[in-house]
C-alpha cells in the first residue's frame, strides 16, 4: 500500500468520514485513520456520533418514547395495553444493533468511494506528514498535499464530582446502564443532559436535574423554553436551577452529591449519576512538534470561516474547531473542505445551522431567538401557531407546543424559527432551507403546505407574522 496520498484525514467520526468520502468522490486518493474502540473492544468508524452520542441516544429514546406513549395515549386510541412492560436488555441490544450496522455501513461507503481505511492513532507531524501508529504499535510515516484533522470532542469532567463508573459516569455511561436507576442525578440540563434525563425518566427512575445556570436552556428562544420547562416539569422531571455542584461521592450503592443554590447547601442522594456539563475538543497526542497548528485558550483548533488552520495544507472541522458541537455541522465543514482542496466552490453558512432537542415534546430551532433579535436592535415582527390547532397533531394525540417565526418589520425576511411539538426536528427543515433562501414570512404564507400535517404549523405560523393565520385568533 502506498503511503503517499493526496489527502489523509484523522478522524472517522460525523466531521472526518464525510470529508474522506467526498475526498474520494473528487477522485483524490485519500486515507481516513481512526482510533474509537468501542466497549467490546472492537474499533468502529462512526466517532461519538454513531458510537456513543446522536444514533444510540436515539435508539434509546425512541424506546422510550413508545413504551411512554404504550402507557399514557393507547387509552385514549381506544388501544387497551394494560400490561406493557419494559425489557432493558432488548433496548440496550436493539440499540447496539443499530450503531454495528451504522458503523460498519461506513466502511462500505468507503469501499465505494476509494477510502482507504486505517484503524489506529494518527498525529500530525510538520511537513505535510502523519504519523500512523496500528493497535499492534507498529508506525508508519504518511504524506499528503492536504491533511484534515478531525478529532472530535470528549466529556467534560467535573472536579466536584470525578468519573467513577459505573456510580459517575458520562453520557457514554448512562447509555449503557443495563437496568434502570431508581433514582438518578443529571448534573447539567443541556440539550444531553435533557434527553438523558428523559429517557431513564420515561422508563421509571426518578430523576433530579441539577444546573448551575439560573435560566433553563439559555441558548433557546425564552418562549420556547417557558414551554419546554412546563412539559419536562409535567413529565416528573425535578429540574433544579441555579444548583452548582460543589462534590460527589459514592456511599456503597449509592451518590452523595452535594450543591449549592439561593437557599444555600444542599444534599440530594441518588443512585447513578450522570455528568453531561458539556464536551471539550479532543486533541491528545494529535499535534507533533512545529506543525505550526494553533490552538484558542480553549483549546480549540484555530480555524478561518472555510477551516484553515495556521498551517499550510492542514484544515481542521468538527467539534474540534469553533462553533457549535453538531454532527450535521461537522459534517459540512468536512465536505466543504474537501470540495475545496479539489478546487470546487464551497461554504458552510453558519447562520442556518439547526438545533435540535430530541425530547418529547422535541424542540428545533434556526437563526435567530427572539433575545437576540432584540439585543441587535432590529425590527421584527412574530407570528405563533399552536399545534393544539394541528388537525394532525390533534390525530397523533401530540397536540402540544407552537411553532414561532420572527421576520424583519424592514423587509420581512425570516430572522429566526422555533418549534416544540410533535416532530420538531423534521419540521424545522422546511425553516433551514427557507431562511437559506433569504425567504419572506410572506414567500412561506404563499407556499402550499399539504393537509393535514404537521407543516401546516409552519405555515400558520408565517400567517400569523401578517396576523392573517385562519386557523387561529390573529391577536
Ligand atoms: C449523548 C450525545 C448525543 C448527541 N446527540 C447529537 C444529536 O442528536 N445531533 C447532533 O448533531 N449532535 C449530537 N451530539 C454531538 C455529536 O456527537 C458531535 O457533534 C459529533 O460527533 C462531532 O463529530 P466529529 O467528527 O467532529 O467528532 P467525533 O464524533 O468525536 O469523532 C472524532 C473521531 O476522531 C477519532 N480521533 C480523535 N483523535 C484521533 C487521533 N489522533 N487518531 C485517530 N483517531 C482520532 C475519535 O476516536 C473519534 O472517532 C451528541 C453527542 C452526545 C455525547
Amino acid at each position: 500500500m502506498s503511503d503517499s496520498f493526496d489527502v489523509v484525514v484523522i478522524g472517522g467520526g460525523p466531521a472526518g468520514y464525510p470529508a474522506a468520502i467526498r475526498a474520494g468522490q473528487n477522485k483524490l486518493s485519500v486515507a481516513c485513520i481512526d482510533e474509537w474502540k468501542n466497549l467490546d473492544g472492537m474499533y468502529a468508524f462512526g466517532g461519538t456520533c454513531l458510537n456513543a452520542g446522536c444514533i444510540p441516544s436515539k435508539a434509546l429514546l425512541e424506546s422510550t418514547e413508545l413504551y411512554h406513549r404504550a402507557k399514557e395515549e393507547f387509552a385514549a386510541h381506544g388501544i387497551k395495553a394494560p400490561d406493557v412492560t419494559i425489557d432493558v436488555g432488548q433496548m440496550q441490544k436493539r440499540k447496539a444493533g443499530i450503531v454495528k450496522t451504522m458503523t460498519q455501513g461506513i466502511l462500505a461507503l468507503f469501499k465505494g468511494a476509494g477510502v482507504t481505511p486505517l484503524q489506529g492513532h494518527g498525529k500530525l507531524l510538520s511537513g505535510h506528514r502523519v504519523e500512523f501508529t496500528a493497535p499492534d504499535g507498529a508506525r508508519r510515516e504518511l504524506t499528503a498535499k492536504n491533511i484534515i484533522l478531525a478529532a472530535g470532542s470528549a466529556p467534560i469532567e467535573l472536579r466536584s464530582a470525578p468519573f467513577q463508573s459505573p456510580y459517575i459516569v458520562d453520557s457514554w455511561g448512562a447509555l449503557e446502564f443495563a437496568s434502570v436507576p431508581k433514582r438518578l442525578g443529571v448534573i447539567g440540563a443541556g440539550v444531553i443532559g435533557l434527553e438523558l434525563g428523559s429517557v431513564w425518566k420515561r422508563l421509571g427512575s426518578e430523576v433530579v436535574m441539577l444546573e448551575a445556570l439560573p435560566d433553563f436552556l439559555a441558548v433557546a428562544d425564552q418562549q420556547l423554553a417557558k414551554e419546554a420547562l412546563r412539559h419536562f416539569k409535567k413529565l416528573g422531571l425535578d429540574i433544579r436551577l441555579g444548583a452548582k455542584v460543589t462534590g460527589a461521592s459514592v456511599a456503597g450503592d449509592t451518590v452523595n452529591v452535594t450543591y449549592t443554590d439561593a437557599k444555600g447547601e444542599q444534599k440530594v442522594t441518588v443512585d447513578r449519576l450522570v455528568v453531561a456539563i458539556g464536551r471539550r475538543p479532543y486533541t491528545k497526542d494529535l499535534l507533533g512538534s512545529g506543525t505550526g497548528v494553533e490552538l484558542d485558550e480553549r483549546g480549540f483548533i484555530k480555524v478561518d470561516h472555510e477551516c484553515r488552520t495556521a498551517a499550510q495544507g492542514v484544515w481542521a472541522v468538527g467539534d474540534c474547531v469553533r462553533g457549535p458541537m453538531l454532527a450535521h455541522k461537522g459534517k459540512e465543514e468536512g465536505v466543504m473542505v474537501a470540495d475545496l482542496i479539489a478546487g470546487h466552490y464551497a461554504e458552510v453558512n453558519y447562520k442556518t445551522v439547526p438545533s435540535v432537542v430530541y425530547t418529547a415534546p422535541e424542540m428545533a430551532w434556526v437563526g435567530l431567538t427572539e433575545e437576540q433579535v432584540k439585543a441587535q436592535g432590529k425590527a421584527y415582527k412574530v407570528g405563533v401557531f399552536p399545534f393544539l390547532a394541528s388537525g394532525r397533531a390533534r390525530a397523533m394525540e401530540q397536540a402540544q407546543g407552537f411553532a414561532k417565526i420572527i421576520a424583519a418589520k424592514e423587509d420581512d425576511e425570516i430572522l429566526g424559527v422555533h418549534i416544540i411539538g410533535p416532530m420538531a426536528g423534521e419540521l424545522i427543515a422546511e425553516a433551514v432551507l427557507a431562511m437559506e433562501y433569504s425567504a419572506s414570512s410572506e414567500d412561506l404564507q404563499r407556499t402550499i403546505h399539504a393537509h393535514p400535517t404537521l407543516s401546516e404549523v409552519l405555515h400558520e405560523a408565517a400567517l400569523a407574522v401578517d396576523k392573517r393565520a385562519i386557523d387561529s385568533i390573529n391577536r
